[in-house]
């Protein structure tokens, strides 16, 4: 499968603290911020290093991308980029109610929001927050701004939001909102994974089909989400399975942390190339696209699958320092 697909993190801080991404009770080290590449070196590596190899697909996340000072402007200067061929944003939507117009204005259309539940006091309990009204109003926000597709992330935790499936899938009944349920991954809370454990996407299906008659099968759409339909809805019910499905042969992408460390896999840091440093020592584009060439060519050796035997390095990082 052709890489075309680059998740770049803008920064590793989070205004949230969720279970699943976040070791219980942590204190970061965060980067500083001359640590983080800059948008002038991120727009220097998209022109002269991924563009030429293929990559023209770019997603924003973070931690909260949106926590980055001058966003706005970045997602301006991306856009304009000629050969960029699709932007997206992965975010927990605190900051959307104020910032989804200008995102819009800068040349954003795609955008994915994380939700875990649609009750106040279940997602505090997730993220550590009590800003459920908050982000439920920047999703519509969103949406009145025009941002489509609109796409919502709902981690499943078993006894935690499980429950709550059938009801989610629901928001895509009425709304051209598209629902990606997400396996629950042994990144960033592994003593929390391992105590609460994991649901299978096939088991939300099968609640989801008695619950509305999910078209079954009916799986359209790339990259790693199979996606279905409730009969009649205007959006999609999607499930990104890695826990129970292998899809490395479908993976497009790879991943660039916010201190610019490109890895070919969420899960492996045993194979990341440091860009930052070669970049700030003067290295030509030239010798960098050849890293990363270099890096693309063995993607399919050392992708997810390296997990079960053990090769990966570990999973030093969080989700949120990863990028995610
Ligand atoms: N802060 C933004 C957000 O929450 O949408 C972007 C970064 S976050 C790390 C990106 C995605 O990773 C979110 O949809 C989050 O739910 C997901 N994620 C984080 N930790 C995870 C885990 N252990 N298992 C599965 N998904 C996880
Ligand atoms: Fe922050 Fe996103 Fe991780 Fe939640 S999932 S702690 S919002 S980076």
């Amino acid at each position: 499968m052709d890489v075309n697909y680059l998740r770049i993190s803008l920064v590793d801080r989070c205004n949230f603290r969720c279970t699943y991404c976040m070791p219980t009770g942590a204190e970061f080290d965060y980067l500083h911020r001359a640590e983080l590449l800059s948008y002038e070196e991120l727009l220097r590596l998209v022109e002269e290093v991924f563009l030429p190899l293929g990559i023209d697909r770019f997603r924003l996340t973070g931690g909260e991308p949106l926590l980055r000072r001058g966003i706005v402007g970045f997602v301006r200067a991306l856009c304009a980029l000629p050969g960029v061929a699709d932007v997206s944003m992965t975010t927990n939507g605190y900051l959307l109610e104020e910032l989804a117009g200008d995102l819009y204005a800068a040349g954003l259309r795609r955008i994915n929001i994380s939700l875990d539940s649609l009750d106040a006091a279940v997602f505090r309990q997730i993220t550590g927050r009590d800003h459920w009204h908050k982000v439920w109003r920047g999703i519509q926000t969103a949406y009145q701004t025009g941002f489509d597709p609109l796409k919502l992330n709902v981690v499943v935790l078993p006894g935690v939001n499980d429950r709550e499936v059938p009801d989610l899938a629901a928001l895509t009944v009425e709304r051209n909102w598209h629902v990606r349920f997400i396996e629950f991954m042994p990144v960033g809370n592994t003593d929390y994974f391992d105590a609460a454990g994991w649901v299978a996407s096939e088991t939300l299906r099968q609640r989801i089909r008695e619950r509305f008659g999910l078209g079954a099968g009916t799986c359209f759409g790339n990259g790693p989400a199979d996606v279905f339909q409730i009969p009649g809805a205007r959006g999609t019910v999607g499930f990104i399975s890695q826990m129970s499905e292998c899809f490395c042969e479908r993976c497009n992408r790879v991943r660039l942390s916010a201190d610019g460390w490109l890895r070919p896999c969420l899960l492996n840091e045993a194979d990341q190339v440091d860009l930052k440093h070669p970049l700030r020592a003067g290295v030509s584009p030239q010798q960098l696209r050849a890293t990363v060439a270099e890096l693309l060519a063995c993607k399919p050796e050392i992708n997810f699958k390296e997990r079960d035997r053990g090769t990966t390095g570990g999973y030093a990082r969080t989700m949120s320092q990863i990028g995610g």
